[in-house]
């Protein structure tokens, strides 16, 4: 069976023109004699949207519930998909994930999949349908809708790929063709890549390149599934490759490969805790089993036994870290909690990191020289990143685009 694995992002469904476009470069897969599953986003800005209603009516909503609503954009764009093809004399069928069995865990809005069942996906597709999956979704063992955290289709389509032994994974985008050295919206300079390995990508990822999930990619990464990510308009245009860093061709190499900008976080800080063992854990035990995902992390020297700590999170999870913070105020025993939403976390990832000296200090000096001031620094193999102020965020980019010629 020739098998094409395509997942389609929000923007490439965000319209009925867009969806009838798409629907007829399906058609031309299925005239080629190709098998093709279809992933599918909600339309660009439904899940945001989603989002705000429920918030709206509670900051904190029932985490069952909040993924029965947020997960029907998927539903309707799957759905909107299989009536064009329909139209067009394709057969298609559009299939949540209880109907084939992608099981996930019970960790609501975060959900890990466990595993995905094949068999009916398998027979519509030798009956010669065309199968639509709502992405970013699965099912728990109670029979519960649950999300995979946003940019979760990613992630449905990869685990598709990975379960029915596709020879890759296709991430169709119209708003972007690739991956890039950094944003081209805030940086014209900025230019395809046209190789990444999956720990560059999964940095990358992580560190606010919004183009892939970073989970999807990890998960690409265990299950050897390549990934290319293409222009579902520009049909011709050559995309990137996400792949294990001993298949890329050498002369695509590079020190630094990308840089990424996250404006997402947010940094706390929870000041006057006693400096002795066992306060750390107090604080990031409960932040941890709430599933919340804490990236840097700095403490002060302490003066008279007394001492800071400061850490980042998501934006998205900040009223709630602090709520637990302020549960647990009397266990943790500390004075205050300082929140700064206003920060941006600006990184350089690069596997030659690894077998090149003094990167760090180009980075530090660049910055310097803009008069930018750094207030947290991380580090790990391929990456070194900082948190500035939002503000120094485009102009940061700027300065080590050049200082590390990615142009
Ligand atoms: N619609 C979801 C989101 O916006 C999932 C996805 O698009 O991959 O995060
Ligand atoms: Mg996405």
């Amino acid at each position: 069976m020739d098998l094409v694995v395509q997942k389609y992002g929000g923007t490439s469904v965000g319209s009925v023109k867009k969806i009838n476009f798409i629907a007829q470069n399906i058609r031309k897969l299925r005239k080629q004699k190709k098998s093709v599953v279809v992933v599918v986003s909600a339309m660009a800005g439904e899940t945001d949207r989603l989002d705000k209603i429920t918030k709206k009516i509670s900051k904190i909503p029932d985490e069952k519930e909040y993924d029965q609503v947020i997960s029907t954009g998927e539903k309707i764009s799957a759905g909107l998909l299989s009536i064009a093809l329909i139209e067009m004399n394709v057969k298609a069928i559009s299939l949540d994930p209880s109907k084939f069995n992608l099981l996930t865990d019970d960790l609501h809005s975060k959900a890990q999949i466990l595993s995905v069942g094949t068999e009916r996906i398998k027979n519509l597709l030798k009956k010669g349908f065309v199968v639509v999956v709502p992405g970013f979704q699965g099912v728990n063992s109670k029979g519960d809708v649950t999300t995979l955290g946003r940019g979760g289709s990613d992630l449905t389509a990869v685990a598709l790929a990975s379960a029915l032994k596709a020879t890759h994974c296709e991430l169709l985008k119209d708003d972007v063709d690739g991956i890039y050295t950094t944003d081209p919206r805030l940086y014209k300079g900025a230019k395809k890549i046209n190789y990444i390995s999956y720990p560059e990508m999964l940095e990358m990822s992580s560190l606010g390149s919004k183009v892939l999930q970073a989970k999807a990619v990890e998960y690409a990464n265990n299950l050897q599934v390549k990934l290319y990510v293409k222009s579902t308009s520009k049909t011709s245009t050559r995309g990137t490759w996400v792949m294990d860093e001993k298949n890329i061709p050498i002369k695509e190499k590079r020190i630094i490969t990308g840089i990424t900008h996250d404006l997402k976080q947010s940094k706390i800080t929870v000041s006057g805790i006693e400096d002795i063992p066992g306060v750390a854990s107090k604080i990031f035990k409960p932040i941890g089993s709430a599933g919340i995902v804490v990236d840097m992390i700095v403490q002060n020297i302490s003066t008279n036994k007394k001492t800071d700590l400061t850490f980042t999170i998501p934006k998205d999870d900040l009223n709630k870290t602090v709520k637990i913070l302020k549960s647990n105020m009397t266990k943790i025993n500390y004075k205050k909690i300082i929140q700064d939403k206003n920060i941006a976390l600006i990184s350089i990832v690069g596997a030659g990191m690894k077998t090149h000296t003094g990167i760090a200090t180009r980075m530090f000096d660049s910055l310097s020289k803009s008069k930018i001031n750094i207030s947290m620094i991380s580090t790990s193999e391929i990456k070194i990143s900082c948190v500035i102020e939002q503000t120094k965020c485009k102009k940061a980019i700027q300065s080590l685009h050049k200082e590390f010629k990615l142009g």
